[in-house]
């Protein structure tokens, strides 16, 4: 048997194990061959025709209830769909819209609002970016200075966006602005749903070590937004913004993106004769054995999480494991892999091309976006340890 960490904490019961394998089996005939295990980011514009195929089986949003248009599926398959696309080595379709924006627009947004972009969101027609961190206000969020004034029955736009992942390609940004500056800092954010083809809005795109240009910077010119597109009431957007920081930290935090590079681990040492390495197979048993009991902690995570049950600092919780988890795989698999880890080149292992030190560069994602790890650690010395 192929060793496979994605399914290491499979309970799969029949009818379970026969959606894993209609997914299996559907993934393996649907998917662009030019999309699986990409060693580089894949832009929203390669994944956008791989989404929309996934849309139209109806498995796109397996944890959005039916009367918005999702699977309404059990926790179960929720997992199973994307440990499969995970374990396919498939792109995962755009996160933004369907676990951020499109969550919280289904929560507090107007129906006219749910059924202006629900749908967008839904086949992939539109991509959505996230519009919180600034310069100077990315820890600490509530510092955050764009203002939006409203004029009637708009809001006029002025500020700057910075680290906007998928910036240069989105249609839609949910974004926190001020519009009170006299009160705690906190009670003067609210969300607005920016077009981002509004005049005066302006993106630039930033490489990132990677050296791809995922990100951008946006600059805000007397942007009208409309008023209609107020997210929830007016100077009420910190509570918004935190319920979408408690989803976005707890699928960052998902024991998957660990569970790959484990796999990769395992499959480069075989390949550079480090798997004969006593002292080699006793860190993967070691790192195997805390993803093994991680991923039945993000289990039971997610099964408060889909009932409305689990505490504020679950997603903190589940960040910095699994974002510690997954970097120390990045890097196991460049301690593995010998001469050819370091090189800024694409190297072929096996049957596939691996950039290994772009891996290991792409790992800090989880230990940094969403928050990083030292915040992370402060929520939870604050929510859960009750310290000072
Ligand atoms: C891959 C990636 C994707 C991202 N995508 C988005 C996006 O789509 N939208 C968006 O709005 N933002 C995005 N970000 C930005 C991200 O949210 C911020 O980078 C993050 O919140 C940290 O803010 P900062 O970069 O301003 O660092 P700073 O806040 O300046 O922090 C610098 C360092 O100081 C530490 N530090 C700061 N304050 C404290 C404290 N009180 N106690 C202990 N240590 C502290 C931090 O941990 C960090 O190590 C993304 C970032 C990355 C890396």
């Amino acid at each position: 048997m192929n060793w496979d960490n994605t399914t290491l904490f499979s309970d799969d019961n029949a009818e379970d194990a026969a959606f894993r394998h209609e997914v299996r089996g559907w993934i393996a005939d649907h998917c662009p061959a030019d999309l699986l295990n990409r060693p580089d980011r894949v832009d929203p514009v390669e994944i956008k025709p791989w989404h929309r195929r996934l849309f139209e089986r109806g498995w796109i949003a397996p944890h959005w209830p039916r009367e918005h248009g999702g699977m309404g599926a059990t926790l179960k398959q929720q997992i199973i769909l994307y440990e499969e696309i995970n374990r396919a080595g498939a792109p995962t379709p755009f996160q933004h819209g369907l676990n951020l924006a499109g969550p919280i627009i289904m929560q507090a947004g107007t129906p006219a609002q749910q059924a202006r972009h629900l749908p967008g969101i839904l086949s992939g027609d539109v991509v959505w970016c996230q519009g919180y961190s600034e310069t100077g206000a990315g820890s600490d969020l509530a510092s955050l200075k764009t203002r939006a004034v409203l004029e009637g029955d708009h809001f006029v736009v002025n500020g700057h966006k910075m680290w906007t992942t998928n910036g240069p390609w989105a249609d839609w940004m949910f974004a926190l602005v001020r519009t009170d500056t006299e009160g705690p800092r906190q009670a003067g954010i609210s969300m607005l749903l920016i077009d981002m083809k509004s005049p005066g809005l302006t993106v630039q795109p930033i490489k990132s070590l990677t050296g791809h240009a995922e990100f951008a910077q946006e600059f805000f010119d007397n942007v009208k937004v409309p008023r209609e597109n107020l997210v929830g009431t007016l100077n009420g957007g910190w509570k918004l913004a935190n319920i979408v920081l408690g989803n976005e930290r707890f699928t960052t935090g998902s024991p998957r993106a660990a569970a790959l590079r484990l796999n990769k681990a395992r499959e480069v040492a075989r390949l550079s004769g480090a798997y004969d390495d006593a002292l080699f197979r006793q860190q993967l048993a070691h790192m195997e054995i805390e993803l093994l009991a991680f991923s039945a902690f993000y289990h039971h995570g997610a099964a408060l999480h889909a009932a409305g049950k689990a505490p504020q600092s679950m997603g903190p919780v589940m960040k910095v494991f699994g974002g510690d988890l997954s970097h120390r795989a990045a890097e196991l698999v460049m301690q593995v892999s010998g001469a050819l880890g370091p090189s800024l080149q694409r190297v072929q292992i096996g049957n596939d091309l691996h950039d290994i030190a772009g891996d290991l560069f792409a790992s800090r994602i989880s230990v940094v976006g969403g928050g990083t790890t030292e915040i992370q650690r402060n929520i939870i010395s604050k929510r859960v340890l009750d310290l000072p």
